[in-house]
């Protein structure tokens, strides 16, 4: 398997970083995910968008051009043979004696590697499960950090009592998931939280809000209660691993009656269409 390491792919074997990475210590990077469907990296324009403008936001300079590095990432899919999967991609501020503060002089270290991965097909045709819980994060969520216990701790909560997501709130306020964004569709209109620093703009979310356009169904970017939540007639989530997956349950309790709903479906289908795949029927 073939890494990217600062521009240069290298053989696994070969990776080497530093004990005193910021990222290992500090969290100090940020990163992204992107799909591959048939060899081919989707919405990879978005996601190195969105790499380029975390990684500004804690003011780290990518050091190449966007169109360079979206080359690096199309040669590593190719050199590793990658049909369906994704590729994990993270920028750190570098290496440098533990300081709290930025290193006068360390340069960012880049990995990126590939994963085969299938698509959830099962879980999106039946839906699954979420477990309502206080986000606990930061209030820069909008940024693709690196740190991510808040979310780790939520997905493990979740997990362990049997729920595919955590569905996080603060106070009386659904966000949206540990590693996805939320949506309620009550009375044919599709309600989610909108783009602040509360939650990561997905780039699923986007093409939902494109794919809601084309389908002419209504999109409505405001908070909504936990109450409403377990209210909605449909609920479900997104991200670059889960699509578009249905949420039948919340906290123990249906979504109307507790099989994913006709919209979401729609939503699936024109999804699939985007990637021209046939799997879900
Ligand atoms: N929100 C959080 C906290 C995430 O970690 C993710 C992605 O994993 C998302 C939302 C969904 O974003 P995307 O659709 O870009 O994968």
């Amino acid at each position: 398997e073939w890494i990217l390491s600062n521009g240069e792919l290298v053989k696994e074997q070969d990776l080497e970083i530093s004990k005193e990475d910021r990222g290992y210590q500090f969290g100090d990077g940020i990163y992204e995910v992107i799909r591959v469907y048939e060899g081919d990296l989707f919405t990879a324009t978005e996601h190195i968008d969105r790499f380029y403008a975390s990684a500004e936001k804690i003011r780290i300079t990518v050091p190449y051009t966007k169109d360079v590095f979206h080359k690096m990432l199309h040669d590593l899919v190719e050199l590793n043979q990658i049909d369906n999967g994704q590729v994990y991609v993270q920028i750190t501020r570098g290496a440098a004696p533990r300081n709290h503060q930025f290193p006068a002089n360390a340069e960012p270290v880049l990995v990126g590697y590939t994963k085969s991965v299938e698509r959830p097909v099962e879980a999106m045709q039946n839906g699954v499960k979420a477990l309502l819980l206080e986000d606990m994060r930061w209030l820069r969520c909008d940024i693709k950090s690196l740190n991510l216990l808040g979310n780790v701790l939520a997905k493990q909560q979740a997990s362990e009592e049997g729920y595919f997501e955590a569905i996080l709130h603060r106070g009386d306020t659904v966000t949206e998931g540990s590693s996805s964004n939320m949506y309620g569709i009550k009375d044919g209109v599709l309600y989610t939280h909108p783009a602040t620093n509360l939650i990561l703009n997905g780039i699923t979310r986007r093409v939902i809000f494109e794919l809601c356009d084309e389908l002419g169904i209504e999109v409505v970017e405001t908070a909504f209660t936990k109450q409403q939540a377990l209210d909605m007639d449909e609920f479900f989530m997104s991200s670059t691993t889960s699509e578009v997956m249905p949420v039948i349950e919340i906290s123990g309790q249906k979504i109307a009656d507790g099989t994913p709903g006709e919209l979401t479906r729609k939503l699936q289908t024109a999804f699939e269409a985007r990637i021209k795949l046939g799997v879900i029927s």
